[in-house]
């Protein structure tokens, strides 16, 4: 019987199999972690071996050959490489050529992958003539740092070396900057964009900034928390009306509803946010614990008969007095500070409640949804102090900002 002859790929292939028979659930966290490092250099060598091959394979124009129209689209085709991944390799073929140390780190394991892309990225960038003249501080570089250092290096390199190329590059970057806000079926909204690295760093300064957990039990992912960020920024522009007025009138979210909806009567009609549809009574109820309201008497087609004039639902020297007494969001283990809270009624003004301290308390924007929407109840105790009460209906969930109740509790009634 003839046997297949044996080369590196096959013996490869063979080594790859053996790997993924070895039992690996006994194996101690050391030896495990010294294997995926190990690991981990032999695929880098390996992506030096693919890009060693893939130069000769560019040149010769190979894809061509094999009916693509680049050499990017073949390796997207037939590799299971995205764009990104594709045009990386490509570029590192064809710059690697005039980096003789850069290559000889990359082959023998000392450079990751990663960090030679980001090498060969700088030399399409300015040339690998010119990178070749740095790479004696470079491939060191490499060697040590991890990628998020390393992008930071070619970047500053890059500024050293071409400075108007980057500023060109960075006009280019801002040209593409885009953003779109878009209410999709269902009403959710879903936000996309891109910004320049300038911009983008302004934002995620001002979203960190808002984004910390509010306190230790705080149970929300970051993507939840930067997307509150996000809202607690739009929030606080809107109510400090810094934001420039249209049509004579700062802008502001507008929310219509019947009195009989805002009381939750059976069969009321939901209420409505101008240009986005329709809430439900609760979500609206919470819009109003501390708002701006008019009031209309309408007649039985919809038509006013009468408004009102505006007025807020807390006083301003009643917000005052709540705060020096609240000093924040008074729900048990959230630290957030008065700047984020909402005045929410306890017996809501809508159900004959008053506006007085004792009907009172600060909630930001979390736990006041989380009283509202998810159904925890919190009232005051004569000595001013907080007493929660968790959810009693079945589906209901803790609120994501705050303290979980044990398992056993939740839908218990
Ligand atoms: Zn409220
Ligand atoms: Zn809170």
């Amino acid at each position: 019987m003839l046997q297949a002859p044996c080369t590196p790929l096959s013996e490869l292939s063979g080594a790859v199999a053996r790997l993924a028979s070895e039992e690996v659930n006994g194996v101690d966290g050391h030896e495990l972690g010294d294997e995926l490092v190990c690991m981990r250099r032999l695929m880098d060598r390996l992506e030096a071996e693919f890009v060693r091959r893939l130069e000769r394979f560019d040149r010769g124009r190979g894809a061509l050959s094999e009916g693509a129209v680049s050499t990017v689209s073949w390796l997207r085709a037939t590799c299971g490489l995205t764009g990104g991944g594709a045009a990386d390799r490509v570029r590192m073929a064809r710059m690697l050529v005039g980096l003789p140390r850069t290559t000889a780190s990359f082959h023998a394991g000392r450079s990751s992958f990663a960090n030679v892309a980001l090498i060969a990225r700088l030399a399409d960038e300015v040339g690998a003539d010119t990178v070749a003249g740095v790479e004696e501080t470079l491939v060191p570089a490499a060697e040590a740092l991890d990628p998020g250092r390393m992008r930071i290096l070619t970047a500053f390199t890059r500024h050293r070396l071409d400075a108007d190329g980057a500023l060109e590059a960075d006009n280019r970057d801002h040209e593409r900057r885009w953003f779109s806000c878009d209410q999709v079926f269902g009403g959710a909204f879903v936000l996309r964009g891109e910004l320049d690295a300038e911009n983008g760093a302004v934002l995620k300064t001002a979203l960190d900034a808002l984004s910390s957990p509010s306190g230790a039990d705080d149970q929300r992912r970051g993507s939840q928390r930067r997307a509150d960020a996000l809202v607690e920024l739009a929030s606080r522009q809107l109510r400090d009306g810094r934001l420039p007025a249209a049509h004579g009138q700062r802008p502001h979210l507008t929310v219509t509803a019947d009195a009989a909806t805002l009381r939750r009567f059976r069969g009321a009609p939901p209420a409505n946010v101008l240009g986005v549809g329709p809430v439900h009574a609760e979500t609206a109820r919470r819009l109003a614990c501390d708002s701006v309201l008019t009031l209309a008497t309408v007649a039985g087609n919809g038509a006013p008969l009468s408004v009102g004039r505006a007025s807020r639902t807390i006083p301003a020297a009643i917000r005052t007095a709540l705060g020096v007494r609240d000093e924040g969001c008074r729900f048990p283990g959230c630290d957030r500070p008065l700047a984020w809270t909402d005045g929410h009624h306890i017996r809501h003004w809508a159900d004959g409640g008053e506006t007085r301290m004792d009907n009172l308390v600060s909630l930001c924007r979390t736990h006041h949804r989380a009283v509202h929407e998810q159904g925890w109840e919190i009232s005051l105790a004569p000595d001013q102090q907080v007493v929660l009460i968790e959810p009693t209906r079945v589906g209901l969930r803790p609120p994501s900002g705050s303290r979980r109740p044990r398992p056993a509790d939740v839908g218990a009634t």
